[in-house]
C-alpha cells in the first residue's frame, strides 16, 4: 500500500469514528480502523430511540488509537 491510500484509508476511518458507527448491545462498537471491540468512556442518556456513546481504541498498533480519535457510537431502539 502506498502511502496516500494510507492516508486516505485513515481519514475514511477517522471520519466514520466521528460520524458515528453501529452498537450493537451484544458486541458493542467496533473500531473501524481494526476491528476491535472499543472501550467505552461515556455514555449518553436515550435521546427519543437513540443513545449515543463514546469510545476509544486501546489496540496497538491502531492508527485510530494512536491518533486519539475518539469512536462515535449510535444504538437505536428498533422496538
Ligand atoms: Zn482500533
Amino acid at each position: 500500500m502506498d502511502r496516500g491510500s494510507l492516508i486516505a484509508d485513515i481519514v475514511l476511518a477517522k471520519d466514520e469514528a466521528e460520524s458515528g458507527v453501529d452498537y450493537s448491545p451484544r458486541t458493542g462498537a467496533r473500531c473501524p480502523w481494526c476491528g476491535a471491540r472499543a472501550r467505552i468512556y461515556r455514555t449518553m442518556p436515550w435521546d427519543g430511540p437513540i443513545r449515543v456513546r463514546y469510545h476509544r481504541c486501546e489496540a496497538s498498533g491502531c492508527a485510530i488509537a494512536a491518533l486519539g480519535v475518539t469512536i462515535k457510537s449510535i444504538q437505536e431502539d428498533k422496538t
